[in-house]
């Protein structure tokens, strides 16, 4: 067992002041949680503009630092709700640019991410390395996603260096620039390599967490195998399989003060599983706020994320009519692909009664379908570890989901075995196919016409623990047994 203080936990979003998915949870509690656990937790972040303009006070400023040709000034601030300090890297290419942190409205990656996030992952290496104007260096350096990849590789380069974590968020999301963009960052030569950020000839900014970092983790037990195979590794298998000794699945928590049907401020009517019967109130208040037909002798199904392929899309949208026709209602809440924004917006102009779109990013409304909907569709293509399941299952809204990564890792499905056995918690299919989405919604339509039996698999939905304190205890050990 190693002495561990301090960590410096690097991400490019945190919830609540910049986010765009899971990754902004993740950074806006684990840190928090193991700052209640008595670390010296720093969280470093970029300073983008949404976030500036989304601090309650000015942020202080620390330092200014100067490494490799570039100058930043380091704000200080705390991460609203918690008493987590704050780091902010600011420089214009952040604060000079509103709007979403990785691309532009017609969801473009901007031009100079490469730029942008080797300037934080820079930032993230010379804190962890040297002897700063922070007076402060870590003994875990903790970085997430492809963002912060090179930070693990730069900080291996150091003399002195703290151990090293990376935590894979999305495999899908390498962090791919050309030859070109490689050379003109000015990155050690000796990088160029297959043990290195080559990735097939480009540069890929993930690999220097994968190749560097003394432990890998990520977000579930089963992605944590489906990346060391094809087609889960994505060309990456190889490397991963190596690294597997140092490869680690940890299941996300969730932020059980935000998402609490006992208390949530979102809702119309809270509840918990002493009170069940006060759910249906969300149930019929959504439906006229959506102009749905208000009626309680049908299941609403629920769908809340980005409308991109890995969501699986293609999986919904050929069943959906028949879904409707089962009958049930569908409301979907997410932004993403034109292509599926549009095909679902032309549905629920036809079926207007049964079928809400909402394209748009609003907490508020996922809220407030967690407590409404009776059944959550997840039925993604892979899922390194999903958080809508979890808050469906807090929720008592019982999930249909395929079973690939952190979804097969926390929801039973509804065999007869699980459900003598009091363990069921939802529906699980294995094939990417339509008709297998069709089949386990129908069990899970069935279920619900059939009310001992939907209740009893409520209950058990809500007793499960999927707090950040567990996978809290799980990282701490890990930076613990972690050695260089
Ligand atoms: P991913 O990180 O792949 O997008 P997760 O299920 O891990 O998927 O996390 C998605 C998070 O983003 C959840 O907190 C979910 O509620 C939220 N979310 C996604 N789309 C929307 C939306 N349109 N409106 C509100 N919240 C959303």
């Amino acid at each position: 067992m190693n002495a561990v203080n301090r960590v410096l936990f690097v991400a490019s979003e945190a919830y609540p002041l910049i986010k765009t998915g899971g990754l902004a949870d993740v950074a806006g509690t684990l840190p928090e949680v193991l700052r209640q656990g008595g670390l010296d937790v720093r969280l470093l972040l970029p300073a983008y503009a949404d976030l500036l303009q989304r601090l309650e006070s000015p942020p202080e400023v620390l330092a200014e630092l100067a490494f490799d040709g570039h100058a930043v000034r380091i704000l200080q601030c705390v991460l609203p709700g918690t008493s987590l300090r704050t780091w902010l890297v600011a420089h214009p290419l952040f604060s000079e640019r509103a709007g979403n942190p990785y691309h532009d409205d017609g969801g473009n990656p901007w031009s100079d991410n490469a730029d942008r996030f080797m300037l934080l992952s820079r930032a993230a290496a010379h804190i962890s390395t040297c002897d700063t104007a922070l007076q402060w260096r870590p003994d875990i350096l903790h970085c997430n996603d492809w963002h912060t990849g090179p930070a693990i590789a730069l900080a291996h380069l150091a003399q002195k260096r703290p151990r090293t974590v990376f935590t894979i968020h999305n495999l899908a999301h390498m962090g791919i620039f050309d030859r070109g963009v490689f050379d003109r960052l000015g990155l050690p030569g000796q990088f160029w390599q297959e043990q290195g950020l080559e990735y097939y000839g480009q540069c890929s900014f993930i690999k220097g967490g994968l190749v560097f970092a003394d432990e890998i983790t990520t977000v579930s037990p089963t992605y944590a195998r489906e990346i060391c195979e094809s087609p889960g590794g994505m060309g990456l298998e190889g490397l991963l399989s190596q690294r597997r000794d140092h490869l680690l699945g940890i299941l996300n928590g969730i932020d059980s003060r935000t998402w609490d049907p006992a208390r949530d401020p979102h809702l119309v009517q809270t509840y918990d599983a002493g009170s069940l019967q006060h759910k249906s109130l969300n149930k019929s208040a959504l439906q006229q706020q959506l102009g749905l037909q208000v009626r309680e002798d049908c299941p609403l199904l629920g769908f809340v994320g980005r409308l991109v392929e890995q969501k699986g899309l293609e999986l919904i949208l050929p069943v959906i009519e028949q879904l409707l026709d089962s009958p049930a209602q569908v409301v979907i809440l997410g932004t993403g692909e034109a292509r599926y924004e549009e095909a679902l917006q032309a549905l629920a102009a036809r079926r207007p009664d049964v079928l809400s779109v909402v394209l748009a990013y609003d907490e508020t409304l996922a809220h407030r379908i967690e407590a409404a909907a009776d059944i959550f569709l997840m039925p993604s293509l892979f899922e390194p570890c999903g958080l809508n399941q979890l808050y469906s299952l807090r929720y008592g809204t019982l999930p249909v989901v395929r079973a690939v990564g952190g979804l097969a890792d926390t929801v039973v499905d509804a065999t007869d075995q699980a459900l003598d056995a009091g363990t069921a918690t939802g529906f699980v299919f294995a094939l990417p196919q339509p008709d297998d989405l069709l089949h386990a919604t129908g069990r899970a339509i069935a279920a619900w016409h059939d009310q001992p039996v939907w209740r009893a698999m409520q209950l058990t939905a809500m007793a499960q623990d999927f707090s950040w304190q567990r996978s809290a205890e799980r990282y701490l050990e890990l930076y613990r047994s972690t050695t260089e």
